[in-house]
């Protein structure tokens, strides 16, 4: 006889908003005020210390995410009071995917020795370009060589599970210049990449350089090339695209990340980290200041609580980006048949027919589309 044992699994993301320097894409909330640091975390301790029934079973955390901002930008030591609080308040057992943001120039050999003693196994590295002009034009602190030198430390560390977060679609850029930065990218031997397209966001430094004409968008075509030659450059060296922007070797995927697109549960801590317990979504208050002056009186975040349409439509989104699909069956099962007629009847209306797949009762929106899903996708949702 089989006996099965279900446990229900968690995650926490912890926001440390402190970048020492502003990227000129970057739109995330951060604070180059340091000094706020030790009134930061006696916040987030508050936090932490008072939300502990916020998941709604007695979850069992799967995967604990320090992101930001730039969470090196604290020390180990910092981190460690960190994770003693979160041990206190939640069920963690030993071995889980403890991961941290960084960026490469806060890597020292020491720095990344307290992590490995701490219990981080997984480290993103945002390395984002091995191009020294193109790292200056982003305003990033490192250069080539730091990025190089912190995924050497990192090893040397004991890290065996690194991602490198790496940006196409660069300003004036093209094909071989995305050849080069893979060819670099290669060498190091990493396990997990996550590629982005760079976006211009109208709040930020490259927003503004876009609206004035100073930097020109890439044309359409050249930003699709860039895409695909990267993705094969990836598969083609054992690399699996398992979500449009994440690639890993041997099944190194972010479990973190991948429990969001599955639909786990999370609770995030800290200034503009979202929380979602299947009932509900609340966001913090993306200001540091009156996170720290609001935490004592309840006010520092909003609550959105989700209904039927709201949650087939995330599950939508999240699953048509994966390699997993979106399972037919569960539409049926968890949002009824009306969803389900709405979701099979705007696939069959759509001209880009061809991208989508059904296999096993899995509707997948095949690979060579993925660049196109946002505005396909977009059409499936219900309104
Ligand atoms: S280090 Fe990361 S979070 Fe900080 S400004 Fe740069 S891109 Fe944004």
């Amino acid at each position: 006889m089989l006996l099965y044992i279900s446990v229900l699994l968690a995650g926490i993301y912890i926001h440390i908003p402190f970048c020492k320097k502003k990227c000129y894409y970057c739109d995330f909330f951060t604070s180059q005020n340091l000094s706020l640091t030790n009134n930061f975390l006696l916040a987030l301790f508050f936090e932490i210390n008072s939300r502990k029934d916020y998941l709604l079973a007695d979850k069992i955390i799967e995967t604990i995410y320090f992101g930001g901002g730039t969470p090196t930008t604290l020390k180990s030591s910092e981190i460690e009071l960190i994770l003693n609080h979160l041990k206190f308040n939640f069920n963690i057992p030993p071995n889980i995917e403890l991961a941290i943001e960084a960026n490469p120039d806060d890597l020292s050999e020491q720095y990344l020795e307290e992590l490995i003693k701490l219990g981080f196994n997984r480290i993103s590295i945002g390395i984002q370009s091995f191009n020294d002009e193109m790292l200056a034009l982003m305003n990033r602190r490192h250069n080539s060589e730091n990025a190089i030198n912190s995924v050497e430390n990192a090893q040397k560390a004991g890290f065996d599970n690194i991602s490198v977060d790496l940006i196409y679609g660069l300003p004036k850029s093209n094909v071989d210049f995305v050849k080069k930065e893979l060819e670099s990218l290669l060498k190091l031997n990493v396990q997990h990449i996550s590629a982005y397209h760079l976006t211009y966001e109208t709040n930020t430094i490259f927003g503004n350089y876009l609206k004035k004409g100073k930097i020109a968008e890439l044309p359409d075509f050249e930003s699709q090339n860039q895409y695909k030659y990267l993705t094969k450059f990836l598969e083609g060296n054992g690399f699996e695209q398992y979500e449009i922007s994440n690639f890993a070797k041997n099944g190194k995927y972010s479990k973190h990340n991948s429990n969001y697109w599955l639909g786990k549960e999370y609770i995030g801590f800290g200034p503009s980290a979202h929380s979602y317990n299947t009932q509900s979504r609340q966001w913090n208050v993306s200001n540091i200041k009156n996170y720290i002056s609001e935490i004592e009186n309840n006010k520092y975040f909003e609550i959105e609580i989700l209904s039927t349409t709201d949650k087939f439509n995330e599950y939508l989104i999240t699953k048509l980006r994966t390699k997993w699909g979106v399972d037919l069956e569960r539409i049926k099962k968890d949002f009824g048949q009306e969803y389900f007629s709405h979701l099979m009847n705007a696939v069959n209306k759509k001209v880009e027919r061809k991208c989508f797949l059904t296999e096993k009762n899995i509707l997948y929106l095949c690979k060579e589309c993925w660049f196109l899903s946002d505005g396909l996708i977009l059409d499936l949702i219900y309104t």
